[in-house]
């Protein structure tokens, strides 16, 4: 019998699939539930065991591991057994907006349960990884005393108690992972019309992602302190470096939607009358929308 705290994980999409396999890994007893129930074999082999029902899922111990494709389908997967919700603490790694997580928590402590959400920063291949990092949010009792068992998962990163928070880091990153990867497929995108391949570029790519943490830096100090003085940039020089890069594709003859998405930004603060202050001035209308 083993020492290590029971976890349930219900979910088992690939992510499921990597956290139940880190706990066994880690000698926890391991329960499993997945609607699709084949997806359990190789983890039943590897010693977890398959419960038939959701309401025998919740049951097999306090703490419930959620891994499923958004919030929407924790309420099609708990709603039918969510007299079996309390006393269980539930850690909701699924994915959604901050709204939805705290509508999520809210719902299931109005069914006596406790939640935890989290926002898991890397692939199901960093599961497993100490190096690797989860966002948390919610009650810091019931986080703390399950800290040690959650650490078999990724290192975590503990951001306060409302339950939207760790929604909203991970969202954070992920808009700067989606955009960014849309500017390298761009990037690809054009030189790949001037004979040019996706390795060829990588050296010049990689060193120009490179550079982005200095700029970070610098930026974020002076938009904390709404300070966007043309001292260093100014918009007006990059409205025109920006119409070059969108000029640039449209006479390769790729897509420009996003290119022209960028000037069509930079226009607007244009208009705005930040031609002489600095690019960041941008972050004004952005926080606007408008
Ligand atoms: P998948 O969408 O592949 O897996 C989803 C799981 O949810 C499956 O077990 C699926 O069951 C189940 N599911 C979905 N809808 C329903 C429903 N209506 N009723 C019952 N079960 C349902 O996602 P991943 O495993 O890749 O990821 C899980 C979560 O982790 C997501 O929220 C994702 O955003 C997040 N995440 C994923 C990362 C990744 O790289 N994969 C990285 C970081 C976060 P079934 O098997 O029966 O279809």
């Amino acid at each position: 019998m083993s020492s290590k705290q029971p976890v349930t994980v219900i979910g088992l999409g690939p992510m499921g699939q990597a956290m139940a396999g880190a706990f066994l890994d880690g000698g926890h007893p391991v329960t499993v539930w997945n609607r699709t129930a084949s997806r359990a074999d190789t983890l039943v082999e590897r010693g977890a065991v398959l419960v038939g029902s959701v309401e025998e899922a919740l049951t097999a111990g306090e703490l419930v591991i959620l891994s499923l494709t958004d919030y929407d389908a924790m309420y099609a997967v708990l709603e039918p057994a969510s007299h079996a919700l309390s006393g269980r603490v539930l850690v909701n790694l699924s994915s959604d907006t901050p709204d939805k997580t705290r509508a999520g928590a809210r719902w299931v402590t109005e069914r006596g349960g406790i939640h935890l959400t989290g926002g898991v920063t890397v692939p199901p291949s960093g599961i497993g990884r100490p190096e690797s990092s989860t966002f948390y949010s919610g009650p810091r009792g019931p986080f703390e005393a399950h800290r040690p068992t959650l650490e078999a998962l990724t290192g975590t990163d503990f951001r306060g108690e409302d339950p939207g928070l760790a929604a909203l880091f991970y969202q954070i990153g992920m808009v700067m992972f989606w955009t960014s990867m849309l500017g390298y497929w761009q990037a690809i995108a054009l030189a790949d019309a001037n004979g040019l391949s996706a390795a060829d570029i990588l050296p010049h790519a990689g060193e120009t992602m490179t550079t982005m943490p200095n700029f970070l830096s610098f930026y974020a100090a002076r938009i904390d302190a709404d300070e966007h003085s043309g001292d260093v940039d100014r918009l007006a020089m990059g409205m025109a470096s920006v119409e070059h890069v969108l000029h640039t594709n449209a006479d390769a003859g790729v897509d420009t939607a996003l290119p022209a998405a960028v000037v069509d930004l930079f226009r607007r603060g244009m208009d705005a009358g930040y031609a002489a202050d600095s690019f960041s001035s941008l972050v004004r209308l952005m926080k606007k929308a408008g």
